[in-house]
């Protein structure tokens, strides 16, 4: 589904992705994991051209991402993200969080939109809220309307950018659940987080980021079993 070959990204002359390659394939679960400053958060945002790369290519169903003449605003619409800090519409409430792109944005028919965001409200335990403004919620609530708000969008790829970071620890739990339930329901997921147990358990893949470089990618037994390269170990005991 997405293709990224060599992709490269420098904000002045800091490098911060060097020469990154990674394929995520349709209704692949694919984590990100690497130390602070290693550039993940980067890479997400060059997947969904919040960051414009400066060298290397994304094919999306193989056309390129990055071509002069590529439809930036349909594509961006399929690539859904949630953010660390929720970034919900804080004038409105939630349940006009979940409208707002797909009526405004796409154009469509409100009552289908209301529809499924009620659906997807009610699959992350927020449906009884929709009257409620975001400062009225918990951080997790927020979270997991911020997932609603996402999928209401019908997204064919949703990025996570560790979600769960913000969170009280008693929150973190809701909001894993609810990844957990949308990993198995056969979404194409790319989640950066250091939860690492809840990595090891959703993910097809591992990706290990080390300096804007894909240091080792594997299987979630690969890598948490028995990673090959020294930076990954080093990275990895400390969640021990
Ligand atoms: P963390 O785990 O702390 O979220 P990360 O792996 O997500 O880290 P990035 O946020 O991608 O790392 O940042 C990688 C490097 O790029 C850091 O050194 C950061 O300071 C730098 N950087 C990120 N965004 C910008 C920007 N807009 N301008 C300049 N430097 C930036
Ligand atoms: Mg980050």
């Amino acid at each position: 589904m997405l293709k990224i070959q060599n992709l490269k990204k420098s904000f002045g002359n800091k490098e911060v992705l060097k020469d990154i390659s990674l394929d995520i394939q349709e209704g692949e679960v694919v984590t990100i994991i690497g130390s602070s400053g290693s550039g993940k958060s980067t890479l997400l945002r060059c997947l969904n051209l919040l960051e414009e790369p400066t060298g290397g290519e994304i094919l999306y169903k193989g056309k390129n991402v990055l071509a002069s003449d590529f439809k930036r605003n349909h594509y961006r619409t399929k690539i859904g993200m949630v953010f660390q800090s929720y970034n919900l519409f804080q004038n409105k409430n939630v349940l006009e969080n979940c409208l707002v792109g797909p009526v405004k944005v796409l154009g469509e028919n409100k009552e289908e939109v209301q529809k499924r965001a009620l659906i997807n409200l009610e699959m992350v335990g927020m449906a009884a809220f929709i009257h409620a403004l975001p400062r009225q919620l918990s951080g997790g609530q927020q979270q997991r309307v911020a997932i609603a708000r996402s999928l209401t969008m019908q997204p064919e790829i949703l990025l996570f950018d560790e979600p769960t970071s913000a969170l009280d620890p008693e929150m973190v739990d809701d909001v894993l659940e609810i990844m957990r339930k949308l990993t198995s329901g056969g979404l194409t997921m790319a989640i950066v987080t250091h939860e690492m147990e809840f990595a090891r358990d959703v993910s097809d893949r591992i990706v290990f980021m080390d300096q804007g470089l894909v240091a080792e990618t594997g299987s979630p037994e690969q890598i948490f079993e028995n990673p090959q390269n020294k930076r990954t170990q080093a990275f990895l005991e400390r969640f021990l």
